[in-house]
């Protein structure tokens, strides 16, 4: 029977656990998922004994002592000082080898690419920031390079790397890892870009979505200290887009495409969008409508270079139009009031989308993040927060919570790769379960 590639068995996966820490199974033939198990319990607590472990888990104290050897022998886990739990006697402390494991992730956007290594931790230890050629065969074949520099002069063993995670915009061909026609990348139209990078580099690739990615990072790198297990994203690039994670594990949609919030209409007498409707976020939220509103308005002169200047529709447009946004950002912090009333009142609209989203999901803690967010989230947090608390039909039964990711602009960089430390590291479903087959991974 053929193999499934990464991409596929990622897709199967089918995780319902309502506790963020997996329970143990003490029947034999089961060492691989109770490894996983005791090694997502470690990665989650941080520095644990064996007896909480044993605890969290349901595995006998016995499994546990066998596991974590295991673990230790393969440089995944190490033992360091000391933890008392209540009046109970000190015991040994265990917590992940951050040097156990690396990753790479691999953030490719309209107007740049960032390539990043991790660790098990989900620490950036090096960056690079290649400039692809427009062909994609030959894109491959330079980010092919750039992984190989990044490996070669941090010294990482091929035993130590998990693979390399993709993170793009949609829409994906999740299970095939190919990219299909996104809308703000030119040249990258059907392009089996996890196979490809396979093949050049010898690594298993895994692709998703930008903002499932980011879902990703936060939630490994994150830990969920701040957000908790169950929270909204909202990613802000060149598109607009939200993801969402339940019980501390992202939920990617049918096909890997979940989280295209478009079309929610919020400005009933905004300009028209091209799907029929007023408008939308597409139209009145994203950086494209933002800076073409300020050139209507006349904050911006009309670019000469560019054939029609409200249109951006090139990729060859959008240095300028990233140039013309962060200009636009710039202004509103530095106290110009109309650039600052354009983006406020930006925030509110974003703010009645988040609203549609928490009612729908009954969510009541949104974190934004994306390559843009730092830009905005001075003019937009509190905004956004208000529109929720004014508007939400859930107003009265919780609080909301909203937030800016700590992981800063590589976000989806960091989530692309720890979606591949995830993928090979934690549990999937139990034996027995429906779910995927960890040794066909
Ligand atoms: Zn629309």
């Amino acid at each position: 029977m053929r193999k499934p590639s990464i991409n596929e068995a990622r897709m199967s996966l089918s995780k319902q656990s309502e506790s963020p820490f997996l329970q143990g199974t003490n029947l034999t033939a089961v060492g691989d998922y109770n490894r996983s198990v005791v090694l997502d319990t470690i990665r989650k607590a941080g520095q644990i004994s064996r007896v909480e472990v044993s605890h969290l888990t349901g595995l006998t104290s016995q499994t546990v002592t066998n596991m974590v050897r295991k673990l230790i022998d393969s440089g995944l886990v190490q033992e360091e000082g000391t933890v008392t739990v209540g009046r109970g006697k000190p015991r040994t402390a265990i917590r992940l080898n951050p040097d156990g494991r690396y990753a790479v992730g691999i953030h490719l956007e309209p107007a740049k690419t960032t390539v990043i290594l991790i660790n098990l931790a989900g620490h950036i230890i090096d960056r690079d920031l290649p400039n692809l050629p427009d062909d994609s065969a030959q894109a491959i074949a330079a980010l092919a390079s750039t992984v190989s520099l990044l490996l070669g002069r941090n010294g990482i063993p091929g035993k130590r790397m998990g693979g390399i995670g993709i993170a793009i915009p949609g829409p994906v061909d999740a299970r095939r890892g190919t990219v299909l026609d996104p809308p703000n990348l030119s040249g990258w139209r059907n392009v089996r870009l996890a196979h490809d990078l396979e093949l050049s580099t010898g690594l298993p690739v895994f692709m998703e979505k930008d903002v499932t990615a980011a879902c990703h990072g936060q939630t490994w790198a994150g830990r969920g200290e701040e957000t908790g297990q169950d929270f909204l994203f909202m990613y802000m690039g060149l598109g607009i887009a939200f993801g969402t994670v339940r019980h501390g594990h992202v939920y990617q949609g049918r096909t890997g495409n979940v989280g295209e919030m478009g079309h929610i209409v919020v400005d009933t007498s905004g300009p028209a969008c091209w799907c029929g409707q007023r408008g939308c976020v597409a139209v009145t939220c994203d950086p494209r409508s933002l800076v073409k509103q300020a050139e209507k308005e006349g904050l911006f002169p009309a670019p000469t270079h560019v054939q029609d200047p409200r249109a951006f529709n090139d990729s060859a447009d959008l240095p300028f139009l990233d140039e013309a946004f962060k200009s636009l950002c710039q202004r509103a912090h530095g106290g110009d009031e109309v650039c600052r009333d354009l983006l406020l009142e930006s925030a509110g609209r974003i703010g009645r989308a988040v609203t549609i989203l928490t009612d729908l999901w009954d969510m009541d803690t949104v974190v934004f993040g994306g390559p843009y967010w730092h830009l905005l989230k001075d003019i937009y947090l509190n905004r956004v927060a208000q529109v929720l608390r004014r508007r939400s039909v859930l107003r009265q039964v919780h609080n909301f919570k909203v937030l800016s990711t700590t992981l800063g602009g590589d976000i989806a960089a960091i989530g692309a790769a720890s979606a591949i430390l995830d993928h090979d590291l934690t549990p999937g479903p139990a034996p027995g379960m429906s779910g995927r087959d960890r040794s066909a991974i």
